[in-house]
């Protein structure tokens, strides 16, 4: 058997009222908070209410920084970790989908080291960070469970993930704060959680455990594939969903993701789709593309769990669950090929050869 290493530091607490219910574990964290949230959400589904609850009755005081945009920038999370410096706080809690809980991760480092540029986020220098703490309330990223941080970079026109490696301290995971999610929401982010799976069970990276642990996730998700198409969801299907993506982000915390998550942020950068859109719309082209046995293998067996008799058939569910997709320029393409093949690193993540060409099909095949 192959030899194989698996590091996942987060605590998790999952169930409905988690927070409440174990809001003591607070204490051990220091005296002083900065939550970060999206502009609304928190506000309306309950999350932040319940963590500050937590806080009040634990005697901890708190700032919230509510000003995080969808694909967070470099820019907002400097600007939140002045405030958080000069506001002396002990550790950070990222309440939302993935934009606030990675903005939390790099503004956790950044805090802890004060004089440091804001570019060290993306060198290969080790930095400190303080204790973080994750609530979800979108089912797609799993960010709770990787260290990863993305962010929007516009002096490279594209998001990319910080070198630095952030691990939660904790996470809460409560599927009530998701039963307000729009359909359109649930469906993006569902996809994501499914494209974590995909990618990183097919990636180089992936290991024994990784791939046992991303089989739980895709039989767990195999119960959401209905209510995702029918778009009814109730709380048990919430929390499916919530678990499927928990374990994608455990999956991709081992191997990374991969030419999907790499070719789709050209497409949130340059015409705005949702992250796990990106993803979706380019699935089916990017399995096509595996030609070696063993990698068939795998993708009949996680076929096979999720219940689809065919790649075609996951392309078909994906084509039903998305609607009318948009239109690309040939030149847009070009453009998207060019800048995604900058990036060797996400390449070398797929097991086979993989050429400029080949990028260039994928998105001829997804998007025309
Ligand atoms: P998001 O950008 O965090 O949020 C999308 C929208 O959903 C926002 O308008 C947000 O509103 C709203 N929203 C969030 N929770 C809600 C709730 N419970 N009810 C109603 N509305 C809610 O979306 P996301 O897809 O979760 O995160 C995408 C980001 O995560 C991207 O930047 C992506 O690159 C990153 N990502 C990170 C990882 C990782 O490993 N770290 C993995 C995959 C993706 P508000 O703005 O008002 O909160
Ligand atoms: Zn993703």
């Amino acid at each position: 058997m192959e030899a194989f290493q698996f590091f996942m530091p987060v605590k998790l607490y999952f169930g409905r009222d988690c927070i409440e219910k174990n809001k003591e574990c607070f204490k051990s964290l220091g005296k002083k908070a900065m939550i970060f949230t999206g502009k609304h959400s928190a506000r309306n589904n309950g999350s932040l209410m319940d963590v500050t609850k937590a806080l009040d009755d634990m005697s901890i005081s708190y700032l919230v920084f509510d000003e995080v945009e969808e694909n967070p920038t470099l820019e907002t999370i400097g600007r939140a970790s002045e405030r958080g410096i000069r506001e002396n706080v002990d550790f950070v809690i990222g309440i939302g989908g993935g934009s606030p809980m990675d903005a939390a991760k790099s503004a956790a480092c950044l805090m802890a080291n004060a004089d440091m540029d804001m570019d060290a986020l993306y060198e290969s220098k080790k930095l400190t960070h303080l204790p973080l703490v994750e609530v979800p309330t979108t089912a797609g990223t799993g960010s709770e469970t990787t260290p990863y941080s993305i962010l929007t970079l516009h002096e490279k026109k594209t998001k990319a993930s910080t070198k630095q490696l952030v691990f939660a301290e904790m996470a809460f995971l409560d599927a009530n704060y998701m039963m307000e999610l729009s359909d359109v929401v649930t469906t993006n982010t569902a996809v994501d959680a499914l494209s974590h799976l995909v990618e990183g069970y097919m990636a180089v990276k992936a290991n024994f455990m990784s791939e046992k642990i991303a089989e739980a996730g895709f039989a767990a998700f195999k119960e959401c594939l209905e209510a995702v198409r029918t778009k009814k969801y109730d709380i048990e299907v919430r929390e499916k969903l919530l678990l499927s993506s928990t374990i994608g982000g455990m999956v991709i915390s081992q191997s990374g993701t991969s030419l999907p998550h790499l070719m789709g942020y050209a497409l949130t950068y340059n015409r705005n789709l949702p992250h796990g859109r990106a993803n979706g719309l380019l699935m089916k082209a990017y399995l096509s593309l595996f030609k070696n046995e063993q990698s068939l293998k795998k993708i009949n067996r996680f076929l096979d769990i999720l219940g689809f008799a065919s790649l075609d058939a996951l392309g078909d569910y994906l084509d039903e669950v998305f609607g009318d997709k948009e239109v690309f320029t040939d030149q847009e393409i070009e453009k998207f090929t060019k800048l995604s093949v900058q990036n060797k690193l996400k390449l070398a993540t797929f097991p086979e050869k993989v050429e400029e060409e080949d990028i260039r099909n994928i998105y001829i095949k997804s998007l025309k």
